[in-house]
């Protein structure tokens, strides 16, 4: 069974508040937040320091904290993993190669630049997390069951996460909640692209005026008027 201590205030929260992916609200808040983790104290704890020193930052997480303007922190960070780094490249690059001209590959060794991320590990783990959090509470929360069903559905990812999660009659209800919002946001994206036509200038936008960003919501998981990012 679900661990029920788990916190569901924050995936009530998001809910509550609704939106084109609730889901990636919350991720978008959550990201912030291990962001100032990052940036602040926590990171010279010895556990965050070594995930940190072995597994370094993507390209997007190294960017928004160097942008954070707390340029000492991001240096000490990078120092070391750089120090990580230097040790597992020069080990790959001097080991001499088997198998001839053409090697199998070899598997990713830990500390290589720009392939692991600590905050993308700490991330994912935490929106699995929530994504368990809103199965749960759809089975065990009536007025929860409620205000999902009637919710403008998630994203495509968040929606495959959260069907893959589930079965029975909530694996049911979000296909169908999810296919009924995808295609009221292509009905509404068609008619944005409609209004472009001259004959229709002086017809009403609708819904439309802001489909363009909730159909890329929808798709991409991101909000390109920079919302919550
Ligand atoms: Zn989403
Ligand atoms: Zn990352």
């Amino acid at each position: 069974m679900f661990n029920q201590r788990i916190d569901t205030a924050p995936v009530l929260e998001a809910f509550a508040a609704g939106g084109e992916c609730p889901l990636c609200a919350l991720r978008d808040q959550t990201e912030a937040g291990y962001l100032d983790q990052f940036l602040g104290g926590s990171v010279m704890e010895p556990a965050m320091r070594v995930l940190v020193n072995e597994k370094g930052f993507c390209a997007r997480h190294f960017s928004r904290l160097y942008a954070a303007n707390n340029h000492l922190g991001v240096a000490l960070m990078a120092h070391t993993h750089l120090k990580d780094t230097i040790t597992a490249l020069e080990k790959r690059w001097t080991q001499p190669r088997k198998g001839g001209l053409f090697p199998t590959r070899r598997r990713q060794e830990p500390g290589l630049p720009a392939k692991t991320c600590a905050l993308c590990d700490r991330l994912d783990a935490t929106m699995d997390r929530y994504v368990k959090t809103t199965v749960w509470l759809w089975k065990n929360d009536a007025r929860f069951r409620e205000r999902f069903n009637g919710s403008l559905g998630l994203c495509v990812a968040h929606a495959e996460a959260v069907i893959a999660a589930s079965d029975g009659a909530m694996r049911e209800a979000m296909v169908k909640l999810e296919l009924d919002n995808l295609r009221r946001v292509e009905k509404e994206l068609e008619w944005f692209t409609l209004k472009f036509d001259y004959r229709n200038h002086d017809k009403p936008w609708g819904e439309s005026k802001d489909a363009l960003p909730r159909a890329i919501q929808k798709l991409a998981g991101v909000n390109p008027q920079g919302k919550g990012d």
